[in-house]
């Protein structure tokens, strides 16, 4: 008579970070389609939305006050400022997908990053590279929705970004999508048949 043994893994928390216009939503939305058990948290902003962006899907779009009223609630995981706009994470959101054996990608920056790290030793966090910042330039233009002004902040704040990413745990450099994106599910792959997360019965 065998029988078989049954492995069951902990869930993972996913940090991808990244300078605005390197590709982390477009990288997202390809780890989306291919890992049947993990969803993205849409987090709250007060940035105003972009051409074709949608409440509840890309962001929850929210007033200054709105968003100090839940944050003063302790509605959120993590909240930073950005570029002079705020983002928060929903902590209800990321905890009852968590409880319920499901993985959590935020697509958050730094700060965001290092608190979730604080908060979730066990998150893994990814940094998401550029090849070069023209390319990163014309990755901004490209998507043709920000103010010149606008995208030369994203620039500048790019460059402090790209110094700073030593709280993390890889390194994926999105030249080619494909690419990036199967950098990114192998770490997902191997992350998740950690020794630390698996239970066997
Ligand atoms: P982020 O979410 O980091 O701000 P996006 O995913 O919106 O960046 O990507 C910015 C722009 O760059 C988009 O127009 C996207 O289609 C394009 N892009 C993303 N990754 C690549 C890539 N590897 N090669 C070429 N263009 C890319
Ligand atoms: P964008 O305005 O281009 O959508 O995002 C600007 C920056 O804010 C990006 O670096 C993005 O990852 C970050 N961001 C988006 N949502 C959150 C969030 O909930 N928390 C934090 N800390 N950063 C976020």
């Amino acid at each position: 008579m065998t029988s078989s043994f049954t492995v069951s893994r902990e869930p993972l928390l996913v940090v991808v970070s990244g300078p605005s216009g390197v590709g982390k939503s477009t990288v997202v939305d390809r780890i989306l389609a291919r890992v049947p058990d993990i969803v993205a948290s849409v987090s709250v902003t007060t940035r105003p939305p972009r051409g074709g962006e949608r409440d509840g899907f890309d962001y929850f779009f929210v007033t200054r006050e709105e968003f100090e009223r839940r944050r003063d609630a302790g509605e959120y995981l993590e909240w930073a400022e950005v570029h002079g706009n705020f983002y928060g994470t929903p902590a209800a959101f990321v905890e009852s997908a968590l409880a319920a054996g499901t993985g959590v990608i935020l697509e958050i920056d730094i700060q965001g990053g290092m608190s979730v790290r604080g908060r979730f030793p066990g998150a893994v966090l990814i940094f998401l590279f550029p090849p070069d910042l023209e390319t990163l330039r014309a990755r901004l233009d490209g998507r043709a929705t920000d103010e010149e002004a606008v995208i030369r902040c994203r620039l500048e704040n790019a460059k402090r970004e790209l110094a700073r990413f030593d709280g993390y745990d890889y390194i994926v450099v999105n030249d080619d999508v494909e690419r990036c994106a199967g950098d990114c599910l192998s770490i997902i792959r191997a992350e998740t048949l950690r020794r630390e997360r698996s239970t066997i019965a």
